[in-house]
């Protein structure tokens, strides 16, 4: 109903089913908008949206702008490289106040708002005598769905029947991450992990849906009797066994999964079964709704905490694993450094799922922050490092960003913040990192983007930006390194407000 009324929908003496009706037609709309602007963009500050209206990158559509930044690399269309920039920060815009916010706003309408909760992260939670099925790819619908079909009774009796002791299901990447924020199902691994699940020989079905999914899966699973099951119209793998997901029929195909993995339980060949380690704890589940509330339902402890110095700013860490960085490396070292230096680290995707498995998702880990973070954390009963869900879900980090700034009167580029994404790999990284520094916040990336071609798209991204967002990009593959730019960003911006 909040949302709703956000859309100017009438609420009062309403079917909620007639709300949610005009409220997904209105969202919808959103994609091809004509009306020059985006709804979910109005919680952006005031001073953040005057600069975006003053060098015209207000985003005015979702597909709308995709569709013209492909026009505008149509050979013979735009020539000048600000031009062609500021358009694609105007796109990025475009995803993450607008089809990135929707896609959390509804994830959270549909299966509830995160609230903390404490589960398990690594290979080690693939069971050595229950059916795993592992949820990889993007989307909560199906997953959603595949969590209640394994609570059926009939299910779970069948999975004894085949000799295995129940069902277990955990999570990967970013369906993962939906799943671990509101169900606490555990998460098997990041990106670079999907295949190693696979060869641990344990795996009954890996389900996908789509992104950051291997065309290779079904190759590597050749090797073992893991079934790869497609559900994607959009997103179809040779070699696998595709069952379209359908919202109406979205239950029967979950069991029918279900039931396949089950049926394969027989096929595990004991011998080859390698599960490493044990899983780590974690706690996850800090949408921004939950972290205003554990603060006492306003940002100001917060802001108060960071005025004093004992936070002196928060960075968000997001993004994948890299094939050329070490698994991990740059998000742990990252993270741990930042909260050394008493910066607050929120995470989303990938990044969150390497911290989680480095125990860095614990309240106990406070005893690695610097001081002044440490007892706010104690405080709390908090980690250092919040997981806040998925990729998509780096709109509840600009809505936490907004609602800081419009407590303070200030901008968000105003504010002490820094975006680090060390281990990027997906296009949508850079369109997260993008959206960003477009919205004021300074962002560190650990590999370089394919721009060395050109001295003046590097100034301008660079340094140009500043001028215009008070923000730039950065490039550090040292995660150390990184730290120290993203901790002098900070200190520039607190000294800008004289704090
Ligand atoms: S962080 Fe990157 S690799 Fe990981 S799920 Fe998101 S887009 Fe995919």
């Amino acid at each position: 109903k909040r949302i709703a009324a956000e859309y100017g929908i009438a609420i009062e003496g309403r079917k909620k089913e007639d709300i949610a009706k005009d409220l997904a037609l209105g969202m919808l709309a959103e994609f091809g908008s004509i009306k020059n602007s985006l709804q979910l963009a109005e919680r952006a500050p005031q001073k953040t949206k005057e600069i975006w209206k003053q060098y015209g990158i207000t985003p005015r559509g979702i597909d709308r702008e995709i569709v013209e930044a492909l026009h505008r690399v149509h050979m013979g269309v735009d020539a000048d490289y600000v031009n062609i920039l500021l358009h694609a920060m105007r796109t990025s815009l475009g995803d993450g106040w607008g089809g990135s916010m929707i896609a959390t706003e509804c994830s959270d309408i549909l299966f509830g708002t995160p609230k903390p909760l404490t589960s398990w992260a690594n290979l080690g939670v693939l069971s050595l005598d229950k059916v795993n099925v592992v949820l990889h790819g993007h989307n909560p619908l199906l997953s959603e769905m595949i969590v209640q079909a394994a609570e059926d009774p009939e299910l779970k009796k069948y999975a004894i029947e085949k000799g295995s002791k129940g069902i277990n299901l955990v999570g990967m990447c970013c369906t993962g991450n939906e799943l671990l924020m509101r169900s606490g199902i555990p998460i098997a691994g990041n990106i670079l992990d999907q295949e190693l699940a696979i060869a641990t020989g344990s795996v009954e079905a890996m389900v996908v849906d789509y992104q950051c999914v291997f065309p290779s899966i079904p190759a590597t699973a050749s090797c073992y009797h893991t079934k790869v099951i497609t559900t994607s119209e959009k997103a179809k793998i040779p070699g696998t066994i595709y069952k379209e997901f359908k919202a109406e029929t979205a239950l029967t195909t979950a069991k029918e999964i279900i039931r396949l993995a089950i049926d394969n339980y027989p096929n595990r060949n004991p011998d080859r079964v390698r599960i490493p380690g044990k899983p780590m704890k974690v706690m996850a589940g800090f949408s921004e709704e939950e972290i205003r509330k554990a603060l006492g339902g306003t940002y100001k402890p917060l802001i108060d905490a960071i005025v004093a110095g004992q936070i002196k700013g928060c960075v968000g860490i997001v993004g994948c694993n890299h094939p050329r960085i070490k698994q991990d490396f740059g998000h742990v070292t990252l993270a741990k450094e930042l909260i050394k230096r008493n910066i607050l680290v929120v995470e989303t995707g990938c990044a969150a799922i390497a911290c989680g498995k480095a125990g860095l998702l614990l309240p106990e880990a406070a005893d690695l922050a610097g001081p002044g973070l440490k007892a706010v954390c104690n405080l709390l009963g908090i980690p250092p490092v919040l997981h806040m869900g998925s990729c998509v879900d780096n709109s509840r980090i600009l809505v936490l960003a907004a609602m800081v700034a419009n407590e303070l009167g200030v901008g968000i580029g105003d504010l002490p913040l820094g975006g680090a994404a060390p281990e990027w790999y997906s296009q949508k990284a850079i369109s997260i990192g993008t959206y960003f520094v477009a919205s004021g916040v300074y962002t560190v990336l650990g590999i370089p983007p394919k721009i060395f071609g050109s001295q003046n798209v590097l100034t301008l991204l660079a340094d140009g930006l500043k001028g215009i967002t008070n923000s730039a990009f950065a490039v550090e593959p040292d995660p150390v390194k990184a730290a120290d730019l993203l901790e002098a960003e900070i200190n520039r911006k607190r000294a800008a407000l004289n704090i």
